[in-house]
């Protein structure tokens, strides 16, 4: 049995980084930059009126001024400003050559003679100047940002209309056990309906990955063993359920090593999720989750999740913080590192969720947390700070 951080850092240890693709500005929101975005152009790329008003001198603020042209935005402006001389402009035209600031149309005076006058106002000079927010050939955007749509918005104004970033993982997810029914079926009597597989694929795809359901497999060493073997050719990770254990058909560790899968760990001092194995076959990994629906989520979020971060050219690093729990906490078997569903509740406290144990998935549902408590702690009263990670 080895510790979750020595798990953590066999596990990233071994996992390769996926190829890079190109894909269109539009669908990349979620996907990681696998190269920087460089701007081709200055931004603003020309010296632009901030507000709707008249390009002057400041030094004719106050004075009678003559409005010789309007500029909307996109069009050049045909003259200069002088010395008397004031052009209206609409936000985000180009300031005419000659204007050093810009006077709101809200501080304007029209005169009796058609001419007008620009009264002072605190504030700036309603100038954005050239190449003052980028200049072109920077680096917008940097290799490993984790695109969000701001970050699209910036793509779009510098052309990067197929930003390339890393493949998405194939992932594999496959349910072990001669008790499962699809979640369509109606259970008969000793029969459970596969929860893992449509958590644990929504777990692979709001990590990043591409999921492929792999189906029930029997618990049978022979169905098992053709699954695997099929699966880890096919895919860059197969993530299996139940059959871990140390029960008569716990076949999952044999099988892997028949089909030539080198187990990395067997086993992992945490509570729950004892039983999780890793296991590698060239650059392809195999991850064997808990049975228990409880087990294999939180495994899956310790162990799983930040290996296809990994892939995927990012770091994760889940929000953590301390915070007081809200009533004691006790448990007998302090042997392993425990790893607790908690929910956040409004004074800032943490609550641990009541469950009856790693098979009760509704209570998971009211967790929007995990504490952290090392082994060897038997109790933490109410008010002591503890560690947790948000989910
Ligand atoms: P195992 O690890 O195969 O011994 O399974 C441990 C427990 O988890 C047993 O009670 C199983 O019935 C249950 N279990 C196994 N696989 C699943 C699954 N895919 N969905 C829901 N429960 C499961
Ligand atoms: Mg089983």
């Amino acid at each position: 049995m080895i510790s979750l951080k020595d798990a953590l850092d066999r596990v990233l240890a071994n996992v390769p980084v996926t190829g890079t693709e190109s894909i269109r500005l539009e669908n990349c929101a979620g996907r990681v930059l696998a190269a920087n975005v460089v701007s081709d152009v200055d931004m603003p790329p020309f010296n632009k009126s901030a507000v709707d008003g008249f390009a002057c001198l400041k030094s004719d603020i106050g004075k009678e001024l003559q409005v010789i042209e309007t500029v909307p935005a996109g069009k050049i402006p045909e003259n200069k400003v002088s010395p008397g001389i004031c052009i209206k402009i609409m936000t985000g035209a180009m300031v005419p050559e000659g204007a050093d600031f810009v006077a709101m149309v809200e501080n304007s005076q029209p005169l009796n003679n058609g001419t007008i006058r620009l009264d002072a106002a605190p504030g700036g000079i309603n100038i954005c100047f050239t190449a003052e927010d980028v200049k072109n050939g920077d680096i917008v955007l940097e290799k490993g940002i984790t695109v969000m749509p701001q970050h699209i918005a910036v793509m779009a104004a510098v052309g990067c209309t197929e930003p390339v970033v890393y493949k998405k993982p194939h992932i594999t997810v496959l349910s072990t056990g001669d008790e499962l029914v699809e979640p369509d079926c109606k259970p008969g009597l000793s029969q459970i309906r596969n929860s893992n597989a449509s958590q644990l694929m929504a777990q692979v795809v709001q990590a990043g990955a591409e999921a492929v359901y792999g189906g029930i497999v029997s618990d049978d060493a022979e169905v098992t063993f053709q699954k695997i073997s099929s699966a880890v050719n096919e895919f860059d990770i197969v993530i299996l359920t139940g059959g871990v254990s140390m029960g008569d058909y716990d076949f999952v560790p044999d099988v892997m090593k028949r089909a030539g899968i080198e187990i990395i760990f067997h086993s992992i001092a945490i509570q729950p999720g004892k039983p999780t194995l890793f296991g590698r076959k060239g650059n392809k990994l195999v991850f064997g989750l808990p049975g228990n629906p409880v087990s294999s989520y939180i495994a899956f979020e310790l162990i799983v999740r930040p290996a296809i971060c990994r892939m995927i050219g990012k770091e994760y690093i889940p929000v953590q913080f301390n915070a007081p729990l809200s009533a004691d906490f006790m448990r007998r078997n302090t042997s392993r590192e425990a790893i607790v569903p908690v929910k956040f509740i409004e004074d800032g406290s943490v609550e641990p969720v009541s469950m009856h144990g790693s098979a009760h998935i509704h209570a998971l549902t009211y967790a929007n947390g995990l504490m952290i408590v090392p082994a060897g702690t038997a109790l933490i009263s109410k008010g002591e700070m503890v560690h947790v990670r948000s989910l």
